[in-house]
């Protein structure tokens, strides 16, 4: 195969982002019993960095209500990373008393879905933040930053590099050096998570890139490989692919984790995770929300299934 150009990671890093983005968008609500199981199959599949939930308002996303109750009923295994989305000061502390210690802030890049839905500027926003990370970090938590609508706003259409790189520097202003691009509305395409992820990894090389894709257009697994060839291995997945989105009833949701893990392991990239053990776990979520997964490996199988099934036929005639 002579000329194989592309550089490919040894290991790529899944977070599961179900128990929080998955199930935000989905209408049924699911009970602290039932999160926990899906939670204990995610970590028994051996996922090592887990969104459990948000603190935000219960009246704004009622699905993560019970996020407190999550976190203090739950059995935390050693070596995993539990983190939660937190909007403000409230939810840092609400996360500190639930006991844990990481969160997540998000801020809009776009500047027209931050003033649409929060009347402030992003760079106002993320200056918000500034006693939330006070207060994680006297209380040894960590902090992480996501920037939303880094690829596309459902208000503006494409988002200049500019206002993600103005979201970039407000993070690092506040000392957060892990930084997630997501695009929460499906509106990503490969060329473009090539082009901004090379520009960013390049630009800014103190942080820890993390990316976020949702399967809204069927575009995800495309961008996860023009991520990696840009040099990012750290990615988000929902198990069975929930989450929907929030701009497009009836769209599929965040990439399917079993898609992810799948493809990675057909290319030879570690992830550390059973893929079977994470076919399990989206399945019972499958069960759990009601309705079908929006997973490919979930409906056709893993190709090594067929290869076996085949090998078997033959041996059989
Ligand atoms: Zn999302």
């Amino acid at each position: 195969m002579g000329n194989a150009n592309m550089a490919w990671p040894d290991k790529v890093t899944i977070c599961e982002v179900g128990l929080r983005d998955g199930l935000q968008n989905e209408k049924k609500m699911l009970s602290v019993e039932e999160k926990l199981q899906l939670l204990d199959a995610t970590v028994e599949s051996g996922v090592k960095i887990i969104e459990i939930g948000s603190f935000v308002h219960p009246k704004a996303v009622p699905q993560m209500a019970d996020t407190d109750k999550v976190v203090q009923a739950m059995k935390k295994a050693d070596g995993i990373e539990y983190r939660a989305l937190v909007a403000n000061l409230k939810g840092v502390e609400r996360a500190h008393a639930a006991g844990l210690s990481k969160v997540k802030l998000t801020v809009s890049a776009s500047e027209a879905h931050c003033i649409n839905n929060f009347n402030s500027t992003p760079t106002k926003m993320i200056e918000g933040f500034a006693t939330s990370v006070e207060f994680a970090l006297k209380n040894s938590m960590t902090v992480s930053g996501a920037i939303s609508t880094s690829f596309g706003c459902p208000f503006a259409g494409k988002v200049p590099v500019q206002q993600v790189e103005n979201a970039v520097r407000g993070f690092l202003k506040l000392g957060i050096t892990e930084l997630s691009l997501s695009d929460t509305t499906g509106m990503a395409n490969p060329r473009q998570v090539y082009e901004l992820g090379s520009y960013m990894v390049r630009t800014f090389p103190q942080v820890s890139w993390v990316m976020h894709f949702h399967n809204t257009r069927d575009m995800a697994l495309a961008n996860i490989i023009a991520g990696m060839q840009a040099g990012v291995a750290v990615f988000d997945g929902a198990f069975a692919g929930l989450g929907g989105c929030p701009f497009a009833p009836g769209a599929s949701g965040n990439v399917a984790t079993e898609d992810v893990v799948h493809m990675l392991h057909e290319m030879g990239i570690d992830t550390g995770i059973d893929l079977l053990k994470a076919m399990s776990t989206a399945r019972m979520a499958e069960k759990m929300v009601g309705h079908e997964a929006a997973s490919a490996v979930l409906k056709a199988g893993r190709c090594e299934d067929l290869t076996k099934e085949k090998a078997q036929h033959q041996e059989n005639k």
